[in-house]
């Protein structure tokens, strides 16, 4: 056990650090067959906001053979006292030093974390690459495990999609291998033969003199050609947490998360989630209303976040929120929608949730121009925007927060300028109720992040748009928007251009990322310390040339890094896909209409609806 009571004074937010907290599970590590780390590559506030680690925190831990802990990247003071006086990335229940678990967790949610998973193993005293480490091993999943490429070489094997089911089988077979006292490499043989588990280090890559893939071959008779993605097909048999760990500090997401879902209906051709969590799979309302009756009681939260990729697509959302404001009203908890689509939106349903505290509302046209929104298959048009803007104008409500993405495919000048008309016509709406009917002080905000093209996406041939570009339009945005009331916040262009690098990267990444660390690259996602000019030192010093990852278009026949990963959604589904957004044709949702993408393999869910 490492002891920092010591820096607990001398640091910023020192609960991050404490573990104690109410819901945190305590067992004599000694105890059990199996100590897991889960792994966050960010601060405590961060990572205590995240689902799934909640999800398999209590998973894992409800298992009497195994111990979860969590650990998370410490803060820069705290990293630095740990550096001064030799202490070792230690966890948060029992203050153990990480070389002390059999395996630990990373959750891979932004590529800009990457830096932060190599700087934990670093504090950790474990070797950055696979190859050269003994003792524990180290895991990864999460949704930028659909592309492993970049990290390959860091990480001992990956879960593809949900972690549910597999982690349990990772955990019995661990326990069998640890009995056997086989070498190492019998344990990762004996979990590649496992659905959704992958071993980068029993498959050989081989480049072109272009420097695009030339093969992909497995190299071990226990690894399987196509790693095919998990999920849990039953939400409502499977496990989900009945109480939460409450923090001592503010943390980003600090409420109960109800999952109401998983999948998409959708198909916005951008989106990665919409692709790699399919087929949709509806919890029922009574399973909802147990959990959330079980959590209010535990946890004592005042707010209750209904979420999922697309709330307001939840077959039974009108019953739930009646059964949920049953409980809520009496006790003073809030309901929030997160992700509500603007031609779902509903004052009924407004009116319903926000009973309790009412706030601003936020909608994702995602395109100023309905050739771009189709381009995208949003599916929304430009009398949805308007009629639900006004509506809520209508109502009360001042404050609406647009979201949109520059530098997408075929986009052109008149796309970018197009949000500015589009803003204007929202703010038209407010003007458009009269003055004793609607609330004081409109305020619109919109706010751009650049496009980056995703693996498993009808996108993920694209060229992306150079730093360049993206700045230039946020100029032209930012002169087009001139209405007082209208305020524009735009994404860093070059943060995004380095999470294109990773995003579509291959394995020749994972020694830029340890060099990046050497440098003194991580918290790459928190302004104050990102350097795109120190990345572009490292890139060059690599010898890799991050343009060959971002603004290159694919070709149909290049073998891309991530193909040997099965999303479920067939390639020719992708190819489709993208030549209709090429003519600007919509696709239906797979409500109105199935169009074949391949997730109907997997059985269940919106599928067989
Ligand atoms: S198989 Fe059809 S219904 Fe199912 S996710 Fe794909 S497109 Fe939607």
């Amino acid at each position: 056990m490492v002891d920092i009571s010591a820096f607990l004074d001398k640091v910023e937010k020192p609960a991050r650090y404490t573990g104690g907290e109410w819901g945190s599970i305590i067992k004599d590590p000694a105890s059990v067959d199996v100590r897991f780390a889960f792994c966050f590559p960010d601060t405590y506030e961060v990572g205590m906001s995240h689902l799934g680690m909640k999800i398999l925190y209590g998973l894992l831990n409800a298992r009497s053979d195994t111990y979860c802990e969590r650990i998370f990247a410490p803060w820069v003071d705290m990293e630095q006292l740990m550096r001064q006086n030799g202490v070792p990335l230690f966890s948060n229940e029992t203050h153990s030093s990480a070389g002390d678990f059999d395996i630990l967790g990373f959750t891979l949610q932004y590529e800009m974390s990457y830096t932060n998973i190599v700087n934990m193993l670093d504090l950790a005293g474990i070797a950055a690459f696979s190859e050269n480490r003994e003792g524990v091993f180290v895991c990864a999943g999460g949704p930028c495990a659909f592309n492993p490429e970049p990290i390959a070489d860091l990480i001992d094997f990956f879960v593809i999609g949900e972690g549910e089911e597999v982690i349990g089988e990772v955990i019995d077979a661990y326990k069998t291998w640890k009995k056997s006292g086989e070498p190492r490499r019998a344990f990762l043989e004996r979990i590649a033969r496992l659905d959704g588990v992958y071993v980068p280090q029993f498959y050989e890559v081989s480049y072109n003199g272009d420097g695009t893939l030339a093969s992909f071959t497995p190299n071990n008779e226990n690894a399987k050609r196509k790693i095919t993605k998990r999920i849990v097909h039953d939400l409502n048999k499977a496990y989900y947490p009945t109480e939460f760990i409450v923090p001592y500090i503010d943390i980003v997401h600090d409420r109960i998360m109800l999952e109401l879902f998983r999948g998409c209906i959708r198909g916005c051709r951008f989106c990665q989630a919409g692709i790699i969590y399919r087929p949709v799979r509806e919890r029922s309302r009574d399973r909802l209303l147990a959990l959330a009756n079980a959590l209010i009681k535990h946890t004592g939260y005042e707010e209750i976040s209904l979420t999922s990729l697309s709330s307001s697509d939840y077959t039974m959302l009108g019953e739930l929120c009646g059964g949920l404001l049953d409980v809520t009203e009496k006790q003073n908890i809030n309901l929030a929608l997160p992700s509500l689509r603007i031609d779902n939106f509903s004052l009924e349903l407004m009116e319903k949730i926000q009973k309790v505290r009412k706030s601003g509302l936020t909608f994702a046209p995602e395109a100023g121009t309905q050739r771009m929104r189709d381009v995208l298959n949003k599916n929304i048009t430009e009398e949805d925007i308007t009629k639900s803007t006004r509506l809520a104008f209508e109502n009360g409500y001042s404050g609406v927060k647009l979201y949109f993405m520059t530098g997408l495919p075929t986009e052109t000048d008149e796309d970018v300028l197009g949000i500015a008309s589009l803003a204007t016509l929202v703010a038209d709406q407010y003007f458009a109720v009269p003055r004793e009917q609607r609330a004081k002080g409109l305020s619109i905000t919109v706010s751009t992040s650049c496009f980056v093209p995703k693996p498993h996406t009808p996108f993920q041939w694209a060229a992306q748009d150079s730093v360049t570009e993206l700045m230039r339009k946020q100029k032209l945005l930012q002169g087009a928007i001139r209405q007082r009331a209208v305020k524009y916040n735009w994404h860093e262009a070059s943060v995004s251009y380095l999470e294109g690098v990773f995003a579509r990267g291959d394995r020749r990444l994972a020694k830029v990322l340890v060099a990046a660390q050497k440098s003194g690259c991580k918290f790459d996602s928190w302004h104050d310390f990102y350097s795109f000019e120190r990345w572009l030192g490292v890139f060059a010093e690599c010898g890799a040339d991050p343009d060959f990852y971002t603004v290159r278009h694919r070709s149909y026949d290049e073998l891309l890094p991530w193909e040997h990963i099965d999303s479920g959604v067939s390639k020719q589904f992708m190819v489709s896909e993208n030549e209709r957004a090429m003519r600007g044709e919509t696709t239906p949702n797979c409500r109105e209409n199935c169009s074949g993408c391949g997730a109907a393999s997997f059985g269940g869910g919106v599928c067989v609806d």
